[in-house]
This record gives C-alpha cells, structure tokens and sequence, in this order.
C-alpha cells in the first residue's frame, strides 16, 4: 500500500505521511485533496508526492480522496511553496489560502451545485415546408421547437416550461427525434452578471497610452511594469488594451486585482463592457457556492479573465499572459493573518514563473515599487497627463489654525460654530456654488461614527475600550459608544465612570455628525454617506455609488471608501474636511498613507470638462504629506520620505520582519518578548547573519487587543535571504510556553506596525 505525504492546514511546520488503502489509490494524485485523521478529528490536506516509509513508525489510513482532478497544479504548488518559505508559514495554510473556502471546509469537502437542465437545438430546419412536413402531428413540438430557435437556440427547461406550460413528453418527442439535446449544466449564481452591461470606451489611446502598449507589447514573459499615471490619466484604457491583446488575440488568460471589488464596480463595469463573459469577478458579496463555481469556470477555461480583491492572484488560470495590479500601493493587498502575503509580490512571483507579464498600475506609487523601477528592476511607464485634455484640479489649502473662532460664541452663534468647526467659510461657500449649479460634492472624513471620542470635562479622562488600548468612538444612530478594533459596544455614560463629572464632551469629528450638519445646513441637499456603518449590505457600496453616477447625489460624504477609483465627471468639488486624520500615528508609512489619500481623493475632482477644484482643510499645511498632495508633486515627495526612512532605516532601505508576541497577562507577555530578543542576540553571534539586526522589543503602539497584551520586535535586513533564514529559525525553534495564552506572530514586509 503506498505512503504519501500529506500538508495539512495547521501551524506546524511539518508534512504528515499517510497509507492509501487499495480503493483510493485512484484519485490520489499530487495536488489533490485528502480527509485524513489527525489526533482525533478530520482534516483536509493536499497530496504532495509519495513518502519514504521510517521503519517502526504505524501509518494511518487516508479517509476519503474526493477528487477526481488535482485542485492544485504544479505551477500553484511551487508557488504556494515560495509564500511558505518567504512568509514563514506552514505550506499547509499558504495551500489553503489558494483554494476557495467551498474545497477546504472541513464539512462537506465536495460543495454541493446547482444544476439546471438546458435544451439545445440540435439538428437546425432551414425550410418551412420541411417544418409542415416534421410537425405534422405536433404542434406542439413544433411551437417548443420555434420558441427556442428565438431563445438563439438555446435554454433552460425550466424558462420554456414557463413560458408554453408544455408536458415533459413533447421535449421528449422532440429529443427522441434528434432534434433537440438536454443536458445538465452547473448555473452561475454571481450577481454581478446582472449588473446593466455599458457600452465599450472607444477612447483612441493617447500618446502616452500608446507608448506604455507598446513597450508592453514587447515585454518578454517575467517582465513588470510599473505604470506611473496621475488620477485620470487613462490606465484602465491601458489595461483594457493590453488585455484585449493577451486574452482576445493570443487566446491567453490573465488576472486583473484591484483592492476591493465592492468600491470599484465601475472599473469592473468597464472590464465587463469589452470581455463580457470572459470575466470571472471574484468579489466579497459571492457566497462559498458562487465562488466555487467561478473558480470552476475559471479552471475548466470557461473564464479567461478574473477579477478580484487579493486571493484572485490565486485564480486557477491556465497559460497566463498578463497580469494587472491596480492601486499596487494599497495595503489592502497585505493579508492580516496567515500566511500574511502580500499579493503584489505574489503576482510578480506567479508571473515569472508561468511566463506573464505585470503591470502595477498607480498615481501614488509604494515606496517600494518607485525603488524598484528607479533601479530598473522594474520598467517605469509614465501617464503624466490626464486623459482627454482634462486638467488636474487646482487645489486650495484651508487653514484650519487660522479659521478658529477668536471668541467664545454666544448661545445662538452654537450652531454656527459648530458648522464652522466642521466645514470652514471657504469650503461652505464651494459647496453652496455646487448645489446652485447642480454640480456634485465629494467630501472626505475618513474617521466614521459621530465624535471620535467622549473626554470628561472636569478631569479629562476619556472612555476607552475594556479589551482594547484604544478609546471609544460615540455614534449617534444608535446611540452608543463602539470600539473600532473589537466592535465591542457600550451605553453612553451620563457621568465620568472615573470622577463622576457631569459634562462629558463630544471631541473630534466623525462621519455620522458632519452627515447631520449639513443636512442642517443644505436642507434640500441630497446627501449619501458612505462608510463602514452604511454599507454592510452586500450591495450598499454599489448602489450609493451608482446613485452618485446617475446625478441623484448632490454630495457624497465618506471615509476613504471615496477616494478610489471613482470617475465621475460632473464631480467638480472635493473637499478633506481634516487631511490629518492619521497622519501623527506612530507607523513609518503615515505620511505615505496620507499622501496617497489625500492624492487619490483629490483625483476625484475635475474629471470632466467642466473642470475641478479641491479644498484641503489642515492643522499641518506644512507637513510633506499635505504640501506635496496640494501641488500634485509625487516625485517630491518621494524624496522627503525616502531621506526620512535612512536614519533609522525603515522599508524601501531595509527589509523587515514585525515579531508581535501577545498574550492575556501583561508581565508575561513583556518578558517572553524580552527573551526572544535575547535569543535573537544569541543567534545573530553564534551564525552571524550578515546585515541583519534586531530592535526592541517595545509595546506595539495599540498596545492591547481584544484583551492581549502585545509587544513587538523587528528584525532588520538588508538581504532578503539572510533576513529570511533569521525569521525562519526564530519562528520554528523558539519555544513559546503554553500559559497566559502567549502567541506569536511574525510578519515579513508589514504594511503597517501598529
Ligand atoms: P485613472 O484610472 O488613470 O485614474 P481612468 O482610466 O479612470 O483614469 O480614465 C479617466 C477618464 O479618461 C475616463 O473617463 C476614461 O474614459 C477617459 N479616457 C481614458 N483614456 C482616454 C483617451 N485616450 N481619450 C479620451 N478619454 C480617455
Ligand atoms: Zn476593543
């Protein structure tokens, strides 16, 4: 009987072995799935090949092998293998990530289908009088026969019992004569076939559209591009065109990620426009079921595009061609938990090793990638213009330091007052002149509930979450206090839980309360507020987005939800009600992240001919991130924060690891972190490991979650491979105990440090 080494979704850096019993050897195969017993439950692992046989050691038996196909091909392996070895993660869990939930659920390991009978016309009648003479004694058939041929020859049982109410027997009749064929098919269940299908851009590329198509033409397989287009300049054309030539005419596939597919459906309408059913959209909204049956389609090569959020880099395309990041700078590329991949990285890795090409499509470029294409490791292709000789937007600043009221207002100035804290006398009066010429608003907050948080008058404290480091943001509807790291909720206080002062205070500025604010202000304004608390729905982002598209929005106020992708060229103002929303947290990419939220949301603005304006109101006009989004000048900024990340080094100068160990007892947690360090220092002199060195450790700057204490260290490195090694045997031989729920995580290439 043979032996097979199983890897099984588990924290364990091992492979298991396991006997085939005789009637399954058929359907183990390498890289498909097997039930296997581990301790005393099932797991669902992947075949990777045949084991070698330790003599002594008892074998269990493999339990079920469903498959009658690999799920996985060579190609995902090696790739799977690569995000274990980079990421540190067991290839267990990096295989599990790269398969729709339907096929690693530990129930039923074969998800269950939908199926629909269809009748296809099979034997087509040119003539007339050959119908008179064939349904001479059925009209019946005949009437069946004909509604198909104008259903284009073929449909679903079920719509043409519904629309001639016939008996099963004269579909019989018709089938037994060789005239028409049922069969069974898998139905797709993806909404967002439903979705009114837009007419196809017919733009002629511009210059510099032209020019990125054809260095791109010429690109041989492994190549990326990085393609450096302001907002509006056109990338989606390049995109489509370069996928026209890759799927349409050398019949290839390819994949196109964008950061949430829920926020971006009119890119996804524009892909669709020119593909049709080409497309696969892998979004949020599918269920288990819906997104089994796309990576169906996809495998199977029903689908040649597929578009989606990360996990769609792991689309099961066959003889990919190209493959599209777009917005590469997002950090919703990173995945949280294990295995924490970034699938940009992915992508590039995918696309050398079967032979495709990418383009990382993006105004605001990640450090990493400006560094990787100044160093020509990456080919720089440059929008610098907007599309269709639209100009970038002027943009204002707004000092908020100087808008201060001098004195205290009376009792009926309140209200005024408070309108003014939130939108200033300049941006009060660009949105009264929109709403008198009909044209829209986008207004960025991107802090959502109604005050940031409650602080007591008398001695300052401030409500803070129980589980969390992190204080507690009051919303209005319903009223309650909520954390926005545990979702924990609780009543507001009348009084200070800590000296019982009377005046609890409202501070700081949330969605919800500007939302009422101009409702008050612009009471025949149509306004539509988008964040997280508005668009749980499986649709809600989409159905306020095509609100704003058809003109029924007179201003969309939002969290950075608004600021991507969005093109909508009667918007010809945007305003950022605070630009310093993030900007002061202790995370090295912090300005970044505000640069590129200031810059996308500005983009927003004067996409039409009618041209656009922006207002950025701002504590810090000086700061680089603010300064350099208002004169649109992205090369400057990268060189302020490329200098500011040498001393001390932080990514693109460095590579580093985050080591997060948390756990329920405070003192536990700080010293399990002080000994890994110490360990590392152990390390690092008895196999010097050149370039890399260890920092900390530190309480994370959220110092506690969900009720653990965390405290992090970083290993710094400057060569990849060495750093790797490092990470490696930290992860796999430093022993953490099993008391106060001690854990610890690490993650390489971290987006953010908090
Ligand atoms: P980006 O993604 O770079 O911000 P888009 O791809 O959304 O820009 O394009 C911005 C607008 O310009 C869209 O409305 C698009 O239809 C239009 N556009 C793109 N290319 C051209 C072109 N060559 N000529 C005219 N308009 C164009
Ligand atoms: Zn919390």
């Amino acid at each position: 009987m043979p032996l097979i080494d199983v890897a099984l979704p588990l924290p364990l850096f091992r492979t298991f072995s396991y006997r085939v019993p005789e009637g399954l050897t058929g359907s183990v195969t390498e890289g498909s799935r097997v039930v296997v017993p581990f301790r005393n439950r099932k797991e669902i692992g992947i075949v990777l090949g045949a084991a070698a046989p330790i003599g002594g050691v008892k074998y269990r038996d493999v339990i079920a092998a469903p498959d009658d196909a690999p799920v996985i091909d060579p190609p995902m392996l090696s790739l799977c293998r690569w995000i274990a070895e980079y990421y540190v993660t067991p290839l267990g869990v990096a295989l599990r990530c790269a398969l729709p939930a339907a096929l690693t659920g530990a129930g039923s390991p074969v998800p269950s289908q939908r199926t629909r009978r269809v009748a296809t016309i099979e034997l087509e009648l040119p003539s007339l009088l050959h119908r008179d003479r064939i349904f001479a004694r059925s009209k019946q058939q005949r009437a069946l026969y004909e509604l198909l041929e104008q259903l284009g020859g073929r449909a679903a049982v079920d719509v043409l019992a519904d629309q001639l109410k016939f008996s099963p027997s004269v579909l019989k009749g018709l089938v037994a004569r060789g005239l028409v064929v049922v069969s069974e098919e898998v139905v797709s269940r993806d909404p967002f076939l439903t979705r009114e299908r837009r007419a196809a851009d017919s733009h002629r590329p511009s210059d510099a559209q032209r020019n990125a198509l054809e260095r791109l033409a010429l690109a041989q397989p492994g190549h990326v591009a990085l393609l450096h287009g302001i907002t509006g300049s056109g990338k989606t054309l390049v995109y489509l065109e370069l996928l026209r030539r890759v799927v349409l005419e050398e019949k290839r596939s390819a994949i196109v990620l964008v950061p949430e597919i829920a926020l971006t459906p009119q890119t996804v309408d524009r892909f669709r426009a020119v593909f049709g059913d080409a497309i696969a959209v892998l979004h949020s909204g599918l269920s288990d079921g819906e997104r089994y049956d796309a990576w169906l389609a996809l495998r199977r090569g029903e689908k040649r595009i597929a578009v989606g959020a990360r996990s769609a880099v792991f689309a099961p395309l066959r003889d990919l061609g190209a493959i599209v990041v777009d917005e590469e700078h997002e950090s919703s590329y990173k995945q949280g938990d294990a295995p924490r991949y970034h699938a940009r990285e992915v992508a590039i890795v995918r696309a050398r090793a079967e032979g495709a090409v990418v383009v990382l499509g993006s105004a605001t470029p990640s450090l990493e990638s400006w560094t990787n294409a100044q160093s020509g490791k990456y080919e720089l292709l440059s929008l610098p213009e907007r599309a269709g000789g639209a100009q970038l937007p002027i943009v204002h600043v707004v000092d908020l330091r100087a808008e201060r009221p001098t004195r205290k207002p009376s009792d009926h100035e309140e209200a005024d007052a408070a309108f003014a804290m939130a939108i200033s006398p300049p941006l009060e009066a660009a949105l009264r002149s929109r709403l008198a010429k009909r044209e829209q608003s986008i207004l960025l907050l991107n802090r959502r509930g109604y005050a940031s948080f409650i602080q007591c008058g008398a001695c300052g404290d401030v409500a803070v979450c129980p589980n969390c480091s992190i204080s507690l943001t009051y919303h209005r509807t319903p009223e309650r206090l909520v954390c926005h790291y545990c979702q924990h909720t609780e009543a507001l206080h009348r009084t200070c839980q800590r000296c019982g002062g009377q005046r609890l205070r409202q501070r700081g500025l949330g969605t919800q309360q500007v939302e009422r604010l101009l409702a008050e202000r612009f009471p025949s304004a149509r306004i539509a507020r988008m964040d997280v608390d508005t668009t749980s729905g499986k649709w809600a982002h989409t159905e306020i987005l095509d609100r704003v598209g058809i003109g029924a929005v007179d201003i969309l106020l939002g969290t950075q939800m608004i600021a991507k992708g969005l093109d909508f060229p009667n918007v010809t103002l945007v305003g950022v009600i605070d630009a310093d929303v993030g900007i002061n947290l202790p995370d090295f990419r912090a300005s970044e992240r505000c640069f590129q939220l200031l810059s996308q949301v500005a983009g927003r603005a004067g996409r039409g001919p009618k041209g656009g304006e922006v207002l950025i109101q701002t504590r810090a006009p000086s700061h680089h991130a603010v300064r350099c989004a208002v004169t649109h000048d992205y090369h400057a900024f990268v060189k302020e924060e490329l200098a500011s990340r040498r001393t001390p080094p932080y990514p693109p100068n460095v590579r580093i690891a985050n080591v997060v160990v948390s756990g329920i007892n405070e003192d536990a947690t700080a010293r399990l972190a002080t000994r890994a360090v110490a360990w590392v220092h152990r390390l690092l002199a008895q196999h010097p490991s050149p370039g890399v060195t260890v920092i900390g450790p530190a309480p994370c700057p959220v110092e506690r979650v969900q009720q653990r204490w965390r405290w992090h260290l970083l290993l710094k490195g400057d060569r990849p491979h060495e750093l790797g090694r490092v990470a490696r045997y930290l992860v796999e031989h430093f022993e953490v105990p099993h008391q106060h729920g001690l854990r610890m995580t690490l993650d390489r290439d971290p987006v953010a440090l908090l």
